[in-house]
């Protein structure tokens, strides 16, 4: 009951939790758990601590996904994001981490709150086969050195820094999306604040259309979404018929 005094070992908990508060590390890995969307994630250091600002892709992606359809998660850390799409009941969700210590915080998280997902091991698309109708992700987009990291120094690298320009991940992600959407399918990714240009630019030469920026509740540039015209199978016959091009003028060996 709240009018109990506090136990020894509660005291020591509390004393031991406001020591490590004091020393800067998030009271999300203190505690354990982050509220996200409509439900609470356990999280430890294995994966990055679910932000607000996410809040503002899943609600994208669930705009654009109808019952019966199919959604990829890239890079799902503590699975809130898949499980955010799952609980909706509007999609089958397959989600996927190159952190095997990742997958085990997001395989429980899923299954405490009731989420059915399909979980892969894998790095962005590696272990990936088929198509899907959205694929979402909020892949690591600092910059290496950049001033924002001493601040993140609790949490994952791996989930953070992404190259010099932090868009290393991002660049990959959203050329090679295409073979893996179906068509009129939508990419959608989280990128940091003065990203939204080069994101934009990706978005074109991986032929999507459609192309928006959303903010997020701090106003600040925050997701990009895009619909691919063509889906797979278009994107294969169009390789094949390059290759054959290809061939052909190195058959007339042309420079
Ligand atoms: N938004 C996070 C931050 O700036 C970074 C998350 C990420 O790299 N995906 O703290």
């Amino acid at each position: 009951r709240a009018a109990d005094p506090l136990t020894a070992a509660q005291l020591k908990d509390l004393d031991a939790g406001s020591a490590r508060l004091a020393a800067g590390e998030p009271l999300a890995y203190i505690t354990g758990v982050r509220g996200f969307w409509d439900f609470t994630v356990t999280v430890t250091p294995a994966v990055l601590i679910p932000r607000p600002e996410t809040e503002t892709l899943v609600e994208a992606a669930l705009e654009r996904l109808s019952a019966g359809e199919t959604a990829l998660d890239l890079g799902t850390g503590s699975g809130a994001i898949a499980i955010a799409l799952a609980r909706s009941g509007s999609a089958a969700v397959t989600a996927v981490d190159a952190s095997a210590d990742a997958l085990v915080v997001a395989r429980n998280n899923a299954e405490r709150l009731g989420a059915e997902i399909q979980f892969l091991e894998s790095s962005w698309f590696d272990a990936i086969s088929g198509a899907f109708h959205v694929i979402v992700a909020n892949p690591p987009y600092v910059a290496a050195g950049d001033p924002h990291l001493p601040a993140l120094a609790y949490e994952p690298t791996a989930a953070l820094v992404a190259g010099r320009s932090g868009l290393d991940d991002l660049n990959h992600i959203i050329a090679t999306a295409p073979e893996y959407l179906l068509p009129a399918g939508w990419l959608l990714v989280e990128h940091g604040y003065n990203q939204a240009d080069p994101v934009a630019d990706a978005f074109r030469a991986a032929g999507f259309q459609a192309i928006e920026l959303l903010h997020d509740l701090g106003g600040q540039p925050r997701v990009t979404l895009g619909r691919l015209k063509r889906g797979r199978m278009e994107k294969d016959r169009l390789k094949r018929g390059r290759i054959e091009k290809d061939q052909l003028e190195n058959a007339h060996g042309s420079q």
